[in-house]
């Protein structure tokens, strides 16, 4: 079996080593794959017969699903492993959204704590598999950690381009410790990802934004994973958190690609979730996506950060294509979410918990049914923005609802008794 590259603007198509960033007439690639062998409830079977298996390539959660993420790089992968990520049922979260049918599909569980893993996973083993010298990213923090990790697997130099003081601190701090060269770019995130692409045109670095075809294969794998884990039965909603618009049209994807090879029947319906601050996305669905919108983004959720997203187009296609929505919620609804998701024992970063008050969102304006079947996706770990979390724990003026203050005592019995008393 083998792939192609193929253009989404004028249809060229393009070999599967090609190492061009985009088509010449600088349309987004996409990437397909020859039809596996097997389809329906046999492919279905050949996916779950994995799950037991002792082979490195079937542990991970990304190649499992090979045949429909890259078929000919089996023996040239650069794999942790990664995904295997958990969807977990936590009555104090869906109690708080009004769902209680909601699950969460924890992508925090990831080597490097993001699902930028399963597209690094392919990215990277392309960027070997067509023998770059050194590969490339511009990042709000995650991509960065996660292409920094894989390049050091891999032994490929790596170039990362965040913005300058807004990258949350254990975002940075991966970045440095897998030994990435750290570059904090003085402009925002969108000044970084066209500084990414001048480079990598003049320098001949591979570049691993998202706009990269076989990273948007990897990321698909959160939706496969998560529909074997229901058993293939099909929720109403999945809803996640937007931003550059990666996830969006990777998702869209996988679940139109699921369902002509008969994996599923049925589409469930998308709820990409845009904080409101930077919602360019967002204004576009309100207006059937008569246009393309680019705002200056402004929001505590970094990771979402962003004005100008690169994978419109294809996320606009996975929107109309499973009938879906575009919502926003504020910083405050993100970070209340937040301390809920958290104060479950859970835990998550401010942009994962964009998805969780999205659900409740729209609960509350009757677009989600209360008993709907919902899958929410937290996309990151709590640990990366422990700046965001103390903050927020801190903040006194006035205390957050569910702000969990640490007290500083003396070292004494009767101090301990006399704040535990109080609780
Ligand atoms: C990258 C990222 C997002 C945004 O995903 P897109 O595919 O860019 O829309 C959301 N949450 C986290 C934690 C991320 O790292
Ligand atoms: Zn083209």
């Amino acid at each position: 079996m083998s792939s192609l590259q193929v253009c989404a603007a004028c249809g060229d198509k393009l070999h599967e080593l090609d190492p061009r960033a985009r088509c010449d007439c600088g349309g987004l690639l996409e990437v397909r794959h020859d039809p596996p062998p097997v389809t329906g409830a046999a492919l279905r079977e050949r996916f779950d017969a994995r799950m037991g298996s002792l082979d490195p390539l079937d542990r991970s959660g990304v190649w499992r699903f090979r045949e429909l993420v890259l078929p000919s790089a089996a023996d040239q992968v650069v794999s942790h492993p990664e995904g295997n990520t958990p969807l977990l049922a936590r009555a104090p979260i869906a109690d708080w959204t009004g769902i209680a049918g909601l699950r969460l599909k924890h992508e925090g569980h990831n080597p490097t704590g993001s699902f930028k893993d399963r597209g690094m996973t392919v990215g990277v083993t392309q960027a070997r598999r067509i023998g770059s010298r050194a590969v490339a990213c511009a990042s709000t923090g995650n991509t960065a950690a996660a292409l920094a990790a894989y390049g050091a697997q891999a032994g490929l130099p790596v170039l990362v381009f965040v913005p300058t003081g807004q990258v949350a601190l254990g975002k940075l701090a991966q970045s440095l410790a897998y030994g990435a060269k750290t570059l904090l770019v003085r402009g925002d995130f969108d000044a970084c990802l066209r500084l990414v692409q001048q480079v990598a045109d003049e320098l001949g670095v591979y570049l691993l934004n998202s706009i990269n075809p076989f990273r948007v294969e990897g990321q698909k794998t959160i939706v496969l994973e998560l529909l074997q884990q229901c058993g293939w039965r099909v929720p109403d909603w999945i809803a996640f958190p937007a931003g550059n618009l990666g996830n969006t049209a990777a998702f869209g994807k996988a679940l139109a690609e699921a369902r002509v090879l008969g994996l599923i029947d049925r589409l469930p319906r998308l709820a990409a979730i845009q904080a409101a601050g930077a919602a360019p996305f967002a204004l576009g669905f309100q207006e059937g996506f008569a246009r393309r919108h680019r705002v200056t983004a402004e929001t505590v959720a970094t990771a979402i950060k962003i004005g100008d997203p690169a994978s419109w187009d294809r996320a606009v296609r996975s929107i109309r294509e499973t009938n879906g929505v575009v919502a926003t919620v504020t910083d405050a609804e993100i970070l209340e979410a937040k301390a809920i998701v958290d104060a479950a024992g859970v835990g998550c970063e401010p942009a994962s918990a964009a998805s969780v008050a999205g659900v409740k969102a729209l609960r509350a304006r009757g677009i989600i049914a209360p008993e709907a079947d919902v899958v929410a996706v937290l996309t990151g770990h709590v640990l990366k923005d422990p700046g965001a979390l103390l903050s927020y724990h801190r903040e006194t003026e006035p205390a957050p609802a569910h702000a969990n203050r640490p007290i500083e005592i003396e070292p004494t019995v009767a101090a301990v008794a006399a704040v535990f008393g109080r609780s």
